[in-house]
């Protein structure tokens, strides 16, 4: 849609040049802020001019890691990380960036101009760059004009519908993935109200081979993320247990699914999940 409020988009090529002035947002891919009417914006910033790298190794705590750039674009992400899928060690986590980018309610139009960081900016449950981020216990990085570098577990940073711990002033910069995170092994459960509906639950397990850890990541269903963590693969008994305790007020009402429904087909999906780590291991087992 047009924006008739606006007087202007600039394109920063400098850090320096990046921060907003009264009146502006930072632009990304737009595909939510060209979606809604902004009446209260007089002014845009395009990030895309600061020629951040889409994706680029890192040297993370643990090994060779991953950085995503804020700007990176969901089929930028695809294309960055479809090679692995020939790779055995990190094609687990290539199927996991495959069905979070397609738990996206959008056609392959708004995967090729949607960003990561835009994604997580919004905070909406249903973020699909949001529940990869979780399920990768990825580290944002947020930058603030002289004021260095804050980094948050993006768990953390996502903390309600539509709400961040990210001030306004306080730009997302990427996100950093460990190299552990590139060679655990994911499951990933989706469901929607209608065949190609909006995400009213998002599970994620992560089983990492070393430690023998995993995780339990719901979005979606709940208003802000939700992680489970256990020192070693639940039984589903355990693991009915933790998604039973989740706090009531978490699980999330809108027009795609009522809380209690949320409630019970997470549990659902949560099995599945935690099954299909256990076949994996008894795979590798045999
Ligand atoms: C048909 C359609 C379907 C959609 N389906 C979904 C869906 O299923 N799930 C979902 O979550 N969303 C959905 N969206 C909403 C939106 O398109 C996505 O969330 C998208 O990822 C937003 O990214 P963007 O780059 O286009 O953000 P933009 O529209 O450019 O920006 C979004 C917000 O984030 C801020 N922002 C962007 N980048 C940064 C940064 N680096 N630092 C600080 N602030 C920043 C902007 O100022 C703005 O407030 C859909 C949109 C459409 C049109």
């Amino acid at each position: 849609m047009d924006l008739a409020e606006l007087r202007g988009v600039r394109v920063p090529r400098t850090l320096d040049e990046a921060w907003l002035q009264p009146g502006e947002a930072w632009l990304a891919g737009g595909s939510w802020l060209y979606s809604t009417p902004q009446p209260h914006l007089r002014g845009l910033v395009d990030l895309t001019g600061l020629g951040w790298p889409a994706v680029e190794t890192s040297p993370g705590t643990d090994g060779t890691g991953l950085a995503i750039g804020a700007t990176c674009t969901v089929a930028g992400l695809l294309a960055g990380t479809a090679p692995w899928t020939a790779d055995p060690r990190r094609a687990s986590v290539a199927a996991l960036v495959r069905r979070c980018a397609d738990a996206f309610l959008m056609s392959f139009k708004v995967q090729e101009v949607a960003t990561v960081g835009g994604n997580i900016c919004l905070g909406l449950p249903a973020g699909a760059m949001t529940s990869l981020a979780v399920a990768l216990d990825a580290r944002a990085t947020l930058l603030a004009a002289g004021d260095g570098a804050r980094v948050v577990p993006v768990a953390d940073l996502v903390t309600g519908p539509g709400r961040t711990d990210r001030r306004p002033d306080e730009l997302l910069r990427g996100l950093e993935v460990d190299a552990a995170a590139l060679t655990a092994t994911y499951a990933v459960r989706t469901l929607s109200l209608t065949p190609v509906g909006r995400s009213a639950a998002v599970v994620t397990g992560r089983l990492d081979p070393p430690s023998g850890t995993c995780a339990i990541s719901v979005t979606a269903a709940t208003d802000r993320p939700v992680v489970l963590r256990f020192g070693a693969l639940p039984g589903a008994d355990e693991l009915a247990a933790a998604v039973a305790g989740i706090a009531a007020e978490r699980w999330y009402a809108d027009p795609h699914g009522a809380p209690d429904w949320r409630a019970h087909v997470t549990g659902v999906l949560a099995r599945e999940v935690l099954d299909e780590l256990h076949a994996g291991t008894r795979e590798v087992a045999a």
